[in-house]
C-alpha cells in the first residue's frame, strides 16, 4: 500500500527502455567509431614499437662497439703483435755519451752486450725485451713518451 511504489517502478522501467534504445542506436555507430579510431591506433602502435626496437638495436650496437674499443684501449699488445716489433742483440756503441743514452727505461740498467733487446718502432726507445714485453701485454704504448708501440701503428704512419 504504497503510493510511491508505482511511479517509481514506472520511471525506473522507463530510464532501462531508454537506456536499451539509446544502446541498441548506439552500439553501431559506437562499434565503428571504436574500430575507425582502433585501426589508427594499433598501426601507430606497431609503428612506434618497430622504432623503439630500431633504436634500441642501434643503441645496443654502438654501446657495444664503444665498450669494445673502450676494451682495446685498455688492453695491451696480444703475443703475436709484441713478437712483431723490432728486436736486436745490444751492440755497446763506441762513444761514451752514446752508451750513457743507452739504458733500459724499465729497469734502469745498462744494456749490455748481446742482450734481447726491443726497439718500438714508432718513438725509437728501446729497452730489454725482457722488461718491456710484459709492461706491452698490459698497455700498447712506450712506457717513456706513451706513443703507441703496435706494428699497426707504424705501418700507418709509413704508409
Ligand atoms: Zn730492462
Ligand atoms: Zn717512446
Amino acid at each position: 500500500m504504497c503510493p510511491s511504489a508505482d511511479p517509481e517502478d514506472k520511471l525506473l522501467r522507463r530510464a532501462v527502455l531508454l537506456m536499451l534504445l539509446a544502446g541498441s542506436l548506439a552500439s553501431p555507430c559506437l562499434r565503428l567509431l571504436v574500430v575507425a579510431a582502433a585501426v589508427p591506433v594499433a598501426l601507430l602502435l606497431a609503428g612506434l614499437s618497430v622504432l623503439v626496437a630500431l633504436q634500441a638495436c642501434t643503441v645496443a650496437r654502438v654501446f657495444r662497439r664503444r665498450s669494445a674499443r673502450c676494451r682495446g684501449r685498455g688492453r695491451g699488445l696480444s703475443t703475436e703483435e709484441v713478437r712483431r716489433l723490432p728486436c736486436y742483440a745490444f751492440r755497446p756503441p763506441l762513444a761514451a755519451a752514446e752508451e750513457e743514452a743507452e739504458q733500459c727505461a724499465v729497469c734502469l740498467e745498462r744494456f749490455g752486450a748481446g742482450e734481447r733487446c726491443r726497439l718500438l718502432p714508432l718513438c725509437r726507445h728501446s729497452f730489454h725485451a725482457q722488461c718491456v714485453d710484459p709492461w706491452l701485454l698490459t698497455a700498447p704504448v712506450c712506457p717513456i713518451c706513451r706513443t703507441r708501440a703496435g706494428a699497426a701503428a707504424a705501418a700507418k704512419r709509413n704508409g
